[in-house]
């Protein structure tokens, strides 16, 4: 368990005065995510209780806290610090730029704020900024560890995953990769990685012409920032000497990774939803199909995409096609409200933006929390230059208000999405790449495709079915849109004890609805009884992974 200390009330005070304080509903997301059992603890409330937690310190302790937190290490505990300054520890640090890119064993992520550590300080140095300051530094105190995170990981989580606000056209880089600058408001245009530093280039050379299908690999964001500042911080968490900390598997069964194809079904005529209906029989995939307004298939089509499995879902439409395809909730709400009666009704839960259009930052959100919308896809790639990770993640991820609205997660999953229509859009070369750094951040591989492209490009059908055939021998499962949002939200209701027996085993329990649940435990510890276990790697360290089969599940040391 993981006790996250938390500063509510000054929270909420800079929150009225419109400053955004990302720290509590940040952390708290980050580690549910992970699948890390967390607890937050309010200064209000005083000195957290003095047990074996170990604990994330997000806001600046007051001085009764910050003393019972250094007493809780000197006894044995663990302690991370990050999103404040963290002299209370004992470490002068100064603040870092509000971006620059931070060495972490040997790759650079980008930091959004923060703050440099002492350059002169005992303990060991994890990571470095730029500038060759100390970024990450643990130290030990008395029996236990104080791990000081210097990047402000929790503006660093929103920043690179909601982006920036869109409001204009974005600047697109010099190379020619990515038009952004094309007059329409895109999620693409909000990209707050750096088009020039955060990209991976695999060995063409610039210019990069855009076109379909490009005859050259073009650079892509080959790295999911954000997917790896979280496995940073769990494995500090995981360091810190305490009780062992169960870690929910991410996905059903212990699978590794997960997958999703969604449709968008922008001509809408029957012909190319029926070539899109085959590709997906014959690769035996159940995908999210997008409907897009004001439609055109027949109604022989919508009800043939229902019955084969597919989840129905709207394709909003803001891109004037017709008079009332304009942005605002009004239009979202009608355009919902169509897309139910062509499918007779039945329940829509999933929205992707036709042309990933986009407007302000958290408005688009709300508006489908309000509508029952449980996922939106719009997050993704509109040119070849984004392609990949533009806002550094492939998990779900609930995003966050801005502070008019207090800061709090949404009701809305926010499923990435890393490119379009394989082959049209991106080589060979480029979709393996992208591939293979969702399954190393053990995240969901998302492929969009339209069926007109499927129609009239054998080989978008080639290059779709060798990633269905990749992610099937990687033990990824396809999942639909709604599948992945039920098991997220049944993941994250999970509630899990660990009690420690003076012989050195440990006692899991685990509340709540089990099915498919695998947890991911130090690799030391094996099931006491006849439970079937296995070593897996996950986020770079190794575990032995349980697939429950019960309510209570006791460890021993192997
Ligand atoms: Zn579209």
């Amino acid at each position: 368990m993981i006790r996250i200390i938390t500063d509510v009330k000054a929270a909420d005070a800079a929150r009225g005065e419109g400053r955004d304080v990302w720290s509590g509903p940040a952390a708290a997301e980050a580690l549910a995510i992970l699948g890390v059992p967390a607890t937050v603890h309010d200064l209000a409330d005083g000195p957290p209780p003095a047990d074996e937690a170990t604990v994330l310190v997000v806001d600046e302790p007051d001085e009764g806290t910050a003393a019972a937190l250094l007493g809780h290490a000197e006894r044995g505990g663990g302690l991370v610090v990050c999103g404040h300054d963290p002299g209370w520890t004992g470490l002068a640090a100064s603040p870092a730029p509000a971006e620059a890119l931070v060495d972490v064993g040997g790759q650079r992520l980008r930091a959004f704020g923060g703050w440099a550590l002492p350059a002169t300080g005992t303990g060991a140095v994890h990571a470095r900024w730029a500038d060759e300051r100390p970024a990450i530094v643990t130290t030990t105190r008395g029996r236990g560890t104080i791990a000081v995170v210097g990047p402000d990981l929790w503006h660093t989580l929103v920043r690179i995953t909601q982006g920036h606000p869109v409001e204009r056209d974005g600047t697109p880089p010099a190379d020619g990769s990515a038009p952004v600058d094309d007059g329409l408001l895109k999620t693409d245009d909000g990209i707050a990685l750096s088009w020039t530093e955060d990209r991976t280039t695999l060995g063409d050379a610039p210019p990069y012409p855009h076109e379909y299908p490009p005859t050259r690999s073009l650079p892509f964001f080959g790295t999911a920032h954000a997917d790896r500042w979280r496995e940073v911080l769990l494995g500090l968490l995981l360091d810190a000497r305490a009780t062992p900390i169960p870690v929910v598997a991410p996905w059903p069964d212990g699978a590794p990774a997960a997958a999703h194809v969604s449709h968008d079904s922008d001509m809408n005529d029957d012909p190319s939803a029926r070539a899109a209906l085959d590709a997906f029989a014959a690769a035996g995939v159940p995908v999210t199909w997008c409907f897009l307004y004001p439609g055109g298939y027949s109604q022989a089509v919508y009800d043939e995409v229902v019955a084969a499995g597919h989840e129905p879902a709207l394709h909003y439409n803001a891109m004037l096609d017709t008079p009332d395809c304009t942005w605002g909730f009004d239009r979202l709400r009608d355009q919902l409200a169509w897309a139910t009666r062509q499918v007779r009704g039945a329940r829509i839960v999933t929205n992707k933006n036709h042309f990933t259009r986009w407007e302000g930052w958290d408005e688009f959100y709300l508006w489908c929390e309000r509508l029952g919308l449980r996922v939106d896809q719009s997050h993704g790639p509109s040119v070849q230059g984004a392609i990949g990770f533009p806002f550094g993640t492939c998990h779900p991820h609930h995003p966050l208000t801005a502070a008019a609205h207090g800061n709090r997660p949404v009701d809305v999953l926010d499923l990435p999405l890393q490119t379009q229509d394989l082959w049209l859009t991106c080589t060979d070369e480029v979709r393996d790449a992208f591939i293979d750094e969702a399954l190393r951040r053990h995240g969901v591989v998302h492929l969009l495709f339209h069926g007109q492209h499927l129609q009239h490009h054998a080989e978008v059908r080639a290059s779709f079915a060798a990633a269905v055939q990749r992610l099937r021998s990687a033990g990824a499962a396809f999942h639909t849109s709604a599948a992945l949002a039920d098991w997220s939200q049944r993941r994250r209701a999970l509630r899990i004890t660990t009690t420690t027996a003076g012989d050195g085993g440990v006692t899991i329990t685990v509340d709540g609805d089990r099915d498919g649940v695998a947890l991911l435990l130090p690799p030391h510890l094996v099931p006491a009884g006849a439970e079937p276990y296995e070593h897996v790697e996950r986020y770079g360290r190794r575990f032995t992974q349980v697939v429950l089969a019960g309510w209570t599940l006791r460890l021993v040391a192997a």
